[in-house]
């Protein structure tokens, strides 16, 4: 019998979930926790992390689960290669649903890293005032430029105080809309762009809005990950779940 692990998170994985309800296949949906309120799916969810490769291992085997789908954004890295891990040693099938990185078009002005220290080390040393799109846990970097005023966009208001003296922060959820992203960046003066090469259409508007001002965008290029199966699509995986399932995995 199949039975499916959803690693997810991500609007992707949303769509999956929904996807895999339709079909009736028997999937469940993990959440790591990191927002409050996080969107109710149409499978049976389960929230917070696994305790590393081993924790998920031993959650594989305990729930039964046939087959791992890493839903996750591109840039949970160490999700993604716990799952790898785990998937090894526990032999369970794992795919990952991963969207294509934006590709630079004419008029966009990146200046493409490979980590966050070179994302620091990529900003003036001139104030400026900078739209920080990277992920709550990444911030922290940036504290060595406090000279700088960065906006920040979160879905849940912020717990504690800020690592910078001046910020100003956005509580939101996406997907946004590129009328919205211009006329954010207009009312605030944005001058730059921090922002992680995500992919999809929900987090791309800021990328465009930019290309529109001629801002320049400091670009976290993707992750290394071990190789695995990965596919572009929701069809897809459903396809490689169907499969499985009627060959009996
Ligand atoms: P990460 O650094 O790769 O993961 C850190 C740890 O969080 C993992 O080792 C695992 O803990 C736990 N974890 C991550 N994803 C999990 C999941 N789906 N279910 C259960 N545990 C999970 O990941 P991150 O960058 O902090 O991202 C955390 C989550 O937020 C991911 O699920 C990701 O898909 C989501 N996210 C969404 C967006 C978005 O734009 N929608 C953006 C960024 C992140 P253990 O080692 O204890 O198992």
């Amino acid at each position: 019998m199949m039975r499916a692990l959803i690693l997810g998170g991500t609007s992707d994985a949303n769509l999956l979930a929904d996807a895999a309800a339709r079909a009736g296949l028997d999937a469940i949906y993990s959440y790591a926790g990191r927002t409050r309120a996080p969107s109710a799916q149409s499978l049976p969810t389960r929230i917070g992390g696994f305790g590393g490769a081993s924790g998920l291992a031993e959650f594989i085997i305990r729930e039964g689960i046939t087959h791992l789908v890493d839903a996750t954004h591109p840039f949970a890295a160490e999700m993604s290669r716990n799952a790898v891990a785990a998937c090894m040693a526990t032999r369970t099938a794992l795919i990952a649903l991963e969207r294509e990185p934006w590709a630079k078009v004419p008029g966009d002005n990146w200046i493409e890293v490979a980590d966050i220290t070179s994302a620091v080390a990529a900003l003036p040393e001139n104030p400026a005032r900078v739209l920080l799109s990277i992920g709550r846990q990444h911030i922290e970097a940036f504290s060595t430029k406090p000279q700088h005023v960065y906006t920040l966009r979160f879905v849940d208001p912020p717990d504690g105080s800020l690592p910078f003296p001046d910020t100003d922060v956005i509580v939101s959820r996406g997907p946004f809309k590129l009328a919205c992203e211009m006329e954010m960046m207009r009312s605030r003066r944005i001058e730059w762009i921090v922002a992680r090469n995500s992919g999809g259409t929900g987090a791309r508007a800021k990328i465009d809005a930019a290309r529109e001002f001629g801002l320049p965008v400091v670009m976290l290029t993707r992750p290394d990950l071990p190789d695995r199966l990965r596919v572009g699509s929701v069809t897809e995986v459903i396809q490689w779940l169907g499969h499985r399932a009627c060959l009996g995995a």
